[in-house]
């Protein structure tokens, strides 16, 4: 058996930044990192963005984070931990290995929803680095691609595509493209963008079924409509693997419930980015599926499993980026919400504001830079705020 001081089920954002945490406060213990992956800890969000858009981009300097070299942690990929054993302490992988820990962090992310339909090396539900060389072969051969889904791994997706010389159908349940996420004119110009760049857009459709042919796939939508193309590829959300805490008696909601020092009800187990439910200072008890979120908190639970026992005090945003639009949004942003518009170029660049009542819950900051801590002042405000008083709260820009 091997043991570790510090321990980390998975080998995602989260476990590096933990790592890199723990050497904040603990410059010797040792760190072990267990991962499915087959790859080292990397940047999962340019796998959908400039590793697409920028030749010059590396996979060494700007994706690969480099975890082992900075910390010292011993990875093992393709290593699945099936089970937690609170009592002894150890963890047993799926090859028979135990590993014994003094502190464990569980930070095993998701496992995307898969599309409805049989699956071969043409069907790529996209999460992974593997997942990004698979789909790469396909627009280096200017394949036609079905992309599923309409939300920013879906969108994205279809923009570097496209950019790419893929011809790419992108097939989405909104009736206007972004339409549960940005107010109707807004989602209009957004929609605009992929047809201009050529995408052709399938809306207010969802994957019923499908099934491969000798060199292709053929999938069938909900009204019995069939697409034939070389490959499909989704961004359907994903469901965050809670079975190991949950198996291990630790209690799991929404994900695997944890308190503000990011600890759960067992001392020793930490959680921390897409698995946990953590209580955030401004937008109450959420499980974020974010970048911002998986290096903040993967950060601070690192430095709380060294024994800096601080709370998580850092409100995350998210991010996207396609063709020429980069949006960052903090807290609730959907249509259903009411909204303010703030534009310093009419649906180019501004700021939206997302209402409940008359309370902020949401800020969309729509190609503005460098505004995030005031979108999160005003969320933090936002009880003691008039609508009428929103418009110029945040600089556009303009
Ligand atoms: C294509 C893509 C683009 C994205 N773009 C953005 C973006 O633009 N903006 C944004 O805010 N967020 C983005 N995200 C989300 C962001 O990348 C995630 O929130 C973040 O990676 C979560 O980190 P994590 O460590 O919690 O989970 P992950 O990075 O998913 O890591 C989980 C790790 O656990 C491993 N694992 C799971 N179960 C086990 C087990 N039983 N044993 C061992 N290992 C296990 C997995 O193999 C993996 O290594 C994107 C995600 C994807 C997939």
């Amino acid at each position: 058996m091997t043991d570790h001081r510090y321990l980390v089920i998975g080998g995602g954002m989260v476990a590096d930044a933990a790592a890199k945490g723990i050497r904040e406060i603990d410059e010797q213990g040792s760190i072990g990192i267990l991962s499915t992956d087959v790859d080292t800890p990397y940047a999962r969000p340019a796998l959908s963005k400039k590793l697409w858009t920028d030749p010059d981009f590396s996979w060494d300097d700007e994706v690969d984070l480099h975890t082992a070299d900075a910390t010292g942690a011993e990875i093992h990929l393709r290593t699945t931990v099936v089970a937690i054993d609170r009592t002894a302490k150890t963890v047993t992988t799926d090859d028979g290995q135990r590993f014994g820990y003094e502190r464990l962090l569980i930070a095993t992310g998701g496992t995307p929803t898969p599309l409805p339909i049989e699956h071969d090396d043409r069907v790529i539900d996209y999460r992974s680095a593997e997942d990004y060389r698979r789909l790469r072969g396909f627009a280096d051969q200017h394949a036609h691609v079905i992309v599923v889904g309409g939300s920013y791994i879906g969108t994205e997706l279809a923009a570097a595509l496209v950019q790419n010389g893929a011809t790419v159908t992108l097939v989405h349940p909104d009736d206007v493209l972004g339409g549960s996420m940005f107010p109707a004119d807004l989602a209009a110009a957004f929609e605009r963008r992929y047809r201009d760049a050529g995408v052709d857009l399938v809306g207010g459709r969802r994957v019923t079924d499908g099934h491969g042919t000798d060199d292709g796939v053929i999938v069938t939508l909900d009204d019995g409509r069939e697409l034939r193309a070389d490959a499909v590829v989704s961004g359907l959300g994903i469901t965050p693997n809670v079975d190991l805490a949950r198996d291990a008696g630790l209690p799991v909601d929404d994900g695997i419930v944890v308190s503000a020092t990011l600890v759960t009800e067992d001392p020793d187990v930490f959680a921390a980015g897409d698995v946990a439910e953590y209580p955030d200072l401004v937008l109450g008890r959420r499980r974020v599926e974010h970048v911002d979120n998986a290096q903040e908190q993967g950060r601070q639970a690192g430095r709380n499993l060294a024994g800096a026992d601080e709370p998580y005090t850092h409100t995350p945003y998210y991010y996207s980026n396609v063709f020429d639009i980069g949006y960052e949004a903090v807290g609730r942003v959907q249509a259903t919400l009411r909204t303010v518009e703030d534009w310093a170029a009419p649906l180019e660049q501004g700021v939206v504001y997302y209402l409940d009542g008359d309370v902020t819950r949401g800020v969309l900051l729509w190609n503005v830079q460098g505004q995030r801590d005031a979108a999160r002042q005003v969320l933090a405000e936002a009880e003691a705020l008039t609508p009428d008083t929103l418009p110029g709260r945040i600089p556009t820009g303009g």
